[in-house]
């Protein structure tokens, strides 16, 4: 029987896992111990044609403006069910099995999209990734964001010719794949408070003493000024009043969502 190989690079669809990375728990079993341990990494496109997950994304620029399999030059998008003429979501039905185990029926095109508008604009991926962390509520993740920014970067193996995005511009990125969203927008949208009162607190010109009493406590730990101390935040550089895809700025969207947020509109928070 053949081994299954990977279309680019023709290697077996495994790739070793790094013993020194290795962070779980439990040891493997010890009699593998001299053997480099490896997991699954194979993407199945709807041609029948295999790629690492790595492997195809590195095409991810090309595959998206054609949108055929790069190996066979198969059409990959499904029929739209139900849609009249043509798709405007094309999906991408995968099937990939890694180390987590098997995801069949995975869409693959919002990620070959993702890649490839980070591809064009690599100088928006700390934008993107600081609207992940909001998202998510990690406000250790979007400080750390925030900190590369503005420290001279010593080690940091990025492109160093790509242009650096300003803090300010950071905490106003819209993201044009996703409604011209803000991290703002975003941390109201999935209900993270700790993230909402970050953002308002690095990137607005909203009065100290309408913050609750632990945000400016938690500030001062993790390091972080006010920009405000240090002059006038610009309106459009502003957080509360930069706009959506749907003309909403963060404080409409409280007032949509009601369930209490609408508070931190009536209390004053959202007046220039
Ligand atoms: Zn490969
Ligand atoms: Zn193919």
């Amino acid at each position: 029987m053949t081994t299954l190989t990977c279309q680019t690079c023709h290697d077996p669809l495994i790739i070793p896992i790094e013993p020194d990375s290795d962070v779980e728990e439990q040891p493997a079993c010890s009699s593998s111990s001299s053997s480099p341990q490896t997991v699954p990494d194979d993407l199945l496109l709807p041609c029948g044609c295999h790629f690492h997950w790595q492997c195809f994304l590195d095409l991810a620029s090309t595959i998206y403006s054609s949108l055929r399999c790069p190996s066979c030059n198969a059409y990959l998008p499904s029929e739209s069910a139900g849609s009249s003429s043509k798709p405007t979501n094309p999906q991408i039905l995968t099937t990939y099995t890694n180390e987590g185990g098997v995801q069949p029926s995975l869409d693959l095109y919002p990620t070959l999209q993702e890649e490839a508008y980070l591809a064009a604009n690599p100088s928006s991926r700390p934008a993107r990734a600081f609207q992940s962390f909001a998202s998510e509520g990690d406000v250790q993740g979007m400080v750390s964001v925030l900190r590369s920014l503005i420290e001279p970067d010593s080690d940091s193996e990025d492109d160093s010719n790509t242009p650096k995005l300003t803090p300010a511009e950071v905490l106003t990125y819209r993201d044009p794949l996703n409604n011209d969203k803000t991290a703002l927008h975003l941390a109201i949208e999935n209900r993270q408070e700790e993230a909402v009162w970050a953002l308002l607190w690095l990137g607005s010109g909203a009065p100290t003493e309408l913050f609750p009493p632990a945000v400016p406590a938690a500030a001062v730990g993790l390091g972080l000024p006010r920009r405000l101390e240090q002059g006038p935040i610009p309106v459009e550089e502003d957080v509360r009043f930069v706009r959506d895809g749907e003309g909403r700025t963060a404080g409409d969207l409280c007032l949509e969502i009601g369930e209490g947020w609408e508070k931190l509109v009536q209390g004053g928070l959202f007046m220039s």
